[in-house]
């Protein structure tokens, strides 16, 4: 049965509107990390995929303050019966801001309990020291729009304010503008940090917030509100199901889909939830009527908090690791694309883990149009040729969910995620189950199913074919290089930027060769003998070769036309002196896994803290998140930080060589690292 037969059968018995079911069923857990909440949606999942006739078990792990999964700590579980925000004075305004019960994001997250009547004082940011200048806090509730750890920090634990009223909204460009959802909630968390102090926290809706601000500025009359908090935090456990799907071997593939998350949470991830169970029922209902062969390999299907359920997961099962071949992350998959503005992307996993895995996984969803029953597809107007009518892309590493972990070098499992981005009710209390579409979760799920079942399935014949696909991609990719390089050389009017151009090409094109060929050799993982990988990887070589020559033929038409009879070399750049640092360090890794400094922070002198916390600010974006994460998988303990920089600049676009040093340095400080 080839690719195409798998697809239609896995996509015909694939029901989206049961996958709807399921999300339906887990929005309505309040699913913490580490929660009495997750462990009933948990027992839910376990539940469902025993009835299903899927061996499952519900695995579990502790959740205390000692615990580290290789370089990230474990932490408390919580639980809150009830939580209150009411607002007392002025008196005509007596209201009821935030209830537990009626909407659980309407507290912040791992709130201590508190019970009594405090005086509100308003911080229009609160997490600079300037921002407290005159401000008297003690035994206050402050209400601000900033990071709520950092407030925390500045405002209760340095200052006795006893508690923080949130009234944020994070723009989510160009989804959710600055003002958006103005009645809905952000879902808030404090993080676990042992050297901080605990306190209690409400969410505000934005609306709430002006109101309240406004009562505030006018200073008529001091603004009062009475809070209850019934909560706790205690050493427990946290939970993670799996399922198998058994094999003949004793390699496996992973699917992997993180659990948790406030109530509702529908898309955010009861949808990756959700399809994955529906995934499990697919091809264990094929499998077992016969109609699909048992496979090789075993599916192994994982259901946990995100990340730290995979750190906890993977620090177990660290003797397995090596047999892990693959893995494949579905996180936000149940997207209504008309509400939520997203498109259905594929991210790859970063370049340092080249791998096949990316490739089959575009491959199979190039299928999908043509699948009988498919669902979401237009014939043109004249009946010839279909196409699909929701948007999707593919897009490079970025990270932030659970193949974040597993792609890692140190770990080895590629790992691609299905994802869609962005959403305008991500990680507020609006983002509900009628949000979802039965077809979203149909597409994402039925590819994963079919992902897996052929990764489970596949032989030398199947990565040989593999391999012909990539080659053809490759192919694509530098000619699209060769040719974006002589675009460039007709705009040229001197010899040295001519000379720029074809050395720039070439550093380009030895970097996509070099990732080729760690690709093509990674299908030894599917097939250990009569795998072609030579081959192909010679013909890569060729491909590159030849599209050199072709843009150096472009180049040579426009220096005659410039009248030069040949091209200067290059002169070399001169390194600033934080790259002459950065050729002297070379990282090499003592601990699986990628390390957030934001867990660790609390271990760094006040210092190192500042600075970092600094650095990060300046960048405004997201992107130091990335780039740090990029950093710790290219070191190998042979690269030297510059060259690392060389590296990620090509995959992302982006230079930042004192970013990558300073968190270096504050990782190796840290123990995670040391330098050669
Ligand atoms: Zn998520």
């Amino acid at each position: 049965m080839n690719s195409r037969q798998v697809s239609e059968l896995i996509w015909q018995s694939f029901s989206g509107e049961a996958a709807w079911q399921v999300v339906s069923d887990l929005s309505r857990f309040h699913r913490i990390q580490a929660s009495p909440g997750y462990r009933r949606a948990a027992q839910l999942i376990h539940q469902r995929l025993a009835q299903a006739g899927l061996q499952a078990e519900i695995l579990s792990y502790p959740a205390d303050q000692d615990t580290l999964f290789w370089g990230w700590p474990s932490f408390q579980e919580w639980d809150c019966t009830g939580a209150e925000l009411r607002l007392v004075a002025p008196h005509d305004q007596v209201q009821v801001l935030a209830d537990f019960r009626a909407c659980p994001i309407s507290l912040i997250q791992r709130s201590t309990p508190f019970e009594g009547e405090v005086e509100v004082v308003l911080l229009e940011d609160g997490e600079e020291e300037a921002d407290y200048d005159g401000l008297d806090v003690a035994g206050k509730v402050v209400l601000s729009r900033g990071d709520v750890h950092r407030v925390r920090e500045l405002a209760v634990q340095q200052r006795g304010a006893v508690g923080i009223l949130f009234d944020g909204m994070r723009v989510v460009r160009p989804v959710r503008p600055e003002g958006d959802l103005a009645d809905a909630r952000q879902y808030t968390s404090f993080w676990w940090d042992p050297g901080a102090t605990t306190c209690f926290g409400f969410v505000l809706t934005l609306r709430q917030g002006q109101a309240m601000r406004r009562l505030l500025k006018e200073g008529k009359e001091p603004v009062r509100v009475r809070v209850k908090v019934e909560s706790r935090l205690y050493d427990g456990a946290m939970e993670v199901v799996q399922a198998t799907i058994p094999g003949q071997t004793d390699e496996q593939v992973l699917v992997v889909a993180h659990l948790c998350h406030p109530l509702p949470s529908a898309n955010d991830n009861a949808s990756g939830a959700a399809a994955a169970f529906e995934a499990a029922r697919t091809l264990q209902s094929l499998i077992n009527s016969g109609q699909l062969p048992g496979p090789r390999r075993s599916i192994r299907l994982l259901w946990l908090p995100e990340m730290t359920g995979t750190f906890a997961f993977l620090a177990q099962h660290e003797g397995q690791m090596s047999r892990f071949i693959a893995g494949i992350n579905l996180d936000m998959v149940g997207e209504d694309q008309g509400q939520t503005g997203s498109s259905w992307l594929i991210e790859r996993p970063p370049e340092a883990a080249a791998s096949f895995a990316p490739e089959l996984l575009v491959r199979l969803r190039d299928d999908l149009p043509g699948l009988k029953g498919m669902v979401d597809v237009a014939p043109s107007h004249t009946g010839l040729g279909a196409y699909p009518l929701y948007r999707q892309a593919e897009v490079p590493f970025s990270g932030g969910s659970d193949h974040y972990i597993l792609s890692d070098p140190s770990v080895g499992v590629p790992t691609p995620m299905i994802i869609q981005w962005p959403d305008r009710f991500y990680h507020t209390s609006a983002d509900t189950p009628d949000r979802t579409d039965p077809r979203s979760l149909a597409r994402a799920g039925a590819l994963a199913a079919t992902y897996a079942y052929w990764l489970a399935c596949a032989g030398a014949a199947e990565a040989n074919l593999l391999g012909y696909e990539m080659v053809a991609r490759f192919k694509a990719q530098a000619i699209e290089a060769a040719q974006s390089a002589a675009r460039d050389a007709a705009g040229l009017a001197d010899g040295e930027s001519l000379a720029r151009t074809m050395a720039d090409l070439d550093r380009r094109l030895a970097y996509l060769l070099g990732r080729q060929k760690a690709a093509l050799q990674t299908l030894d993982r599917l097939a250990s003998t009569d795998c072609i990988i030579p081959e192909l990887q010679a013909e890569a070589a060729r491909a590159l070769h030849h599209e050199l020559e072709w843009a150096q033929s472009a180049v040579d038409l426009r220096a005659a036309e410039l009248g030069l009879d040949s091209l200067p070399a290059p002169s070399p750049q001169e390194l600033s002196e934080e790259e002459q640092e950065a050729a002297t360090l070379i990282p090499a890794r003592l601990v699986r896994g990628p390390i957030s400094l934001a867990h660790h922070l609390h271990r760094l002198d006040e210092q190192s803290r500042e600075r970092w916390r600094q650095l990060i600010k300046a960048r405004k974006d997201g992107a130091f998140y990335t780039l740090s994460a990029l950093a710790l998988y290219w070191a190998d303990g042979a690269r030297s930080v510059l060259e690392i920089a060389d590296l990620i600049e090509i995959e992302s676009g982006k230079r930042d060589v004192e970013l990558l040093l300073a968190y270096l340095r504050l990782v190796e400080e840290l123990g995670f690292i040391a330098f050669q």
